[in-house]
């Protein structure tokens, strides 16, 4: 990665851990984990709705140097939504980041490129730096329509972003292939398709929004190879799935370098 985007490590719980499981988790994390190291490295955990609240009592009472945030946003404001959770809510938990668009949103619940980028713009109108998250099916890889395919999610994730959001927001790119399986793609395959959506960005706002925006990798990352995925130049941190359940492994995450 360039030196100077700051690296991030992003924990997504996914549907894991009930709140007292996700205080214990984020105290051994913070714990693990020296001022110096989450200075250089951000560090943010993305648990389920549920424990957002605990989250958020761990983090100020203790004062942990750990970002949080939710793994989906409602792209309605307010209202008859059942089940549903409006960015306001998330602000007012003291949440940083969003998800949208995870392969797993786009798959089992529908979500289609509109409604991401609606998610994108509601997490922008509630002061939440969205996660995009795209990626391509292993069909789509081996025909070798992945640059195509992210390119593609990421131009309808961003429509209607002004530049200076655009510059403010992350990317994630996280091969479906990859997620959950142990099948991590080489780091020349994520350099490979940062580099791409890098590229587009800068093409589309320009050097300065495209130097500034961070870009993640996401599938199957662990303490073992981080490091290499981390050397290349377009890859600024990581969504860390699985691994990110272990205090430990998550914290080995975090020390890439060392
Ligand atoms: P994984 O999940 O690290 O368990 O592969 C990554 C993700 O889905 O964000």
């Amino acid at each position: 990665m360039a030196d100077a985007r700051r690296p991030l490590m992003a924990g997504n719980w996914k549907m894991n851990l009930n709140h007292f499981e996700a205080n214990l988790l984020v105290q051994k994390l913070a714990a693990g984990l020296t001022e110096q190291q989450l200075t250089d490295v951000e560090v943010a955990v993305l648990p389920p709705f549920t424990d957002l609240r605990t989250v958020q009592t761990a983090v100020d009472g203790d004062k942990l140097q750990i970002e949080y945030g939710a793994q989906d946003i409602s792209q309605h404001k307010s209202g008859a939504y059942t089940g549903e959770i409006a960015g306001s809510m998330l602000e007012k938990l003291g949440c940083t980041y969003v998800l949208a668009g995870h392969s797993e949103r786009r798959e089992y619940h529908n979500e289609d490129d509109a409604i991401v980028n609606a998610k994108v713009k509601a997490a922008f109108a509630s002061n939440l730096t969205p996660i995009l998250c795209v990626g391509e099916g292993l069909s789509v890889r081996e025909a070798n329509g992945h640059c195509a395919h992210c390119a593609s999610q990421l131009d309808a994730g961003l429509a209607g972003l002004k530049p200076e959001q655009v510059k403010q927001i992350v990317v994630a790119y996280e091969p479906v292939w990859a997620i959950g399986t142990g099948k991590t793609a080489t780091p020349e395959d994520a350099q490979e398709v940062c580099g791409e959506l890098r590229a587009r960005i800068t093409e589309k706002y320009g050097d300065e929004v495209g130097n500034a925006v961070r870009i993640l990798y996401g599938g199957s990352v662990k303490a073992a190879n981080i490091a290499a995925i981390m050397a290349k130049p377009d890859v600024d941190g990581a969504l860390i799935g699985g691994a990110s359940l272990d205090a430990e492994e998550f914290a080995s995450i975090v020390r890439f370098r060392e």
